[in-house]
């Protein structure tokens, strides 16, 4: 748990570790170049000797002015991911009891916000009941990006349950469905404090949410805009997930930028064991130091 003013940010794990080999999450990248920093990113984030990155997969419980939000949902239990073996029919993942631990039931939560709308980010979105999926969080308004729903709506259009790993068929079309579903311009206000920013490149309406916290500063929940810390050495490399790459690392380069001036708490939704990172610029770059 982190506090940052009044607000409390808690991580809630879903999968954890999560590893891909670097051929995939950084096709045509060099680990091995960033041998030389690993203190900061070996063992937990880095496998050197498997050329692996090692990634967690978690949403952010974040109380704050009288609400509770939660910032992306994961994989979820139950799910068909035939393609992806350590997401497919999940059971018992222990999220819920998680969830609890911090204090919150489902109908607890206010707001579920998906910075953008892969597999790994709404999977939580709903839950199987009587073979019916049904939203997991029966109180929430489930906030989503108006840019990111519009094109996964074509690709749904095109391709019904076919694209995505099925995932906007069996994890956002119920909540259509229940008409939890608030579709929401860059610059919404969750609470006060609590707006949508867009950070647009990993997904076409890829979108992450700031955090005012007055005179501790601003947090900025930033979803798969930075994977992993790797990133912070290396800006440029984007992800093999990304799709658009060169947008993805402008925008990724522009929000470290931003963050070494203003001295932002990034939080990224698969850094593990901290909660994210603020970044510090040195003559050779970036360097995260992990909060
Ligand atoms: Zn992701």
């Amino acid at each position: 748990m982190l506090t940052f003013g009044d607000a409390r940010i808690d991580k809630i794990v879903d999968l954890d570790p999560f590893v891909l080999p670097a051929s995939l999450i950084f096709p045509g990248r060099r680990l091995k170049e960033l041998a030389g920093e690993d203190a900061l990113l070996s063992p937990h984030h880095v496998d050197f000797a498997a050329d692996a990155v090692i990634l967690s997969l978690h949403s952010f419980l974040l109380r704050l002015d009288g609400k509770t939000v939660l910032v992306d949902t994961c994989v979820g239990e139950c799910k068909p991911r035939p393609r992806r073996t350590d997401w497919h029919d999940r059971r018992a993942t222990g999220y819920l009891d998680r969830l609890a631990a911090a204090g919150v039931r489902p109908e607890d939560v206010d707001v579920v916000m998906c910075t953008h709308l892969h597999a790994d980010h709404v999977g939580w979105n709903t839950r199987l009941q009587d073979g019916r999926w049904v939203p997991t969080f029966p109180n929430a308004r489930y906030v989503m990006g108006r840019d990111e729903l519009a094109h996964w709506e074509r690709e749904e259009a095109a391709n019904p349950g076919g694209h995505n790993h099925g995932a906007f068929a069996d994890s956002v079309l119920p909540v259509f469905a229940s008409g939890q579903v608030e579709r929401v311009e860059d610059g919404f206000a969750l609470t006060p404090r609590l707006s949508v920013v867009p950070l647009r490149g990993h997904s076409p309406g890829h979108a992450g949410l700031e955090l005012d916290g007055g005179r501790h500063g601003r947090a900025v929940f930033c979803g798969d805009a930075i994977h992993s810390p790797v990133q912070v050495f290396r800006p440029d490399w984007s992800s093999g997930f990304c799709h658009d790459p060169d947008r993805a690392a402008a925008t990724r380069r522009a929000l470290l930028e931003r963050a070494a001036d203003e001295d932002l708490l990034l939080l990224p939704a698969h850094t593990r064991l901290a909660h994210g990172f603020r970044v510090r610029a040195g003559a050779t770059g970036f360097r995260p130091a992990m909060v």
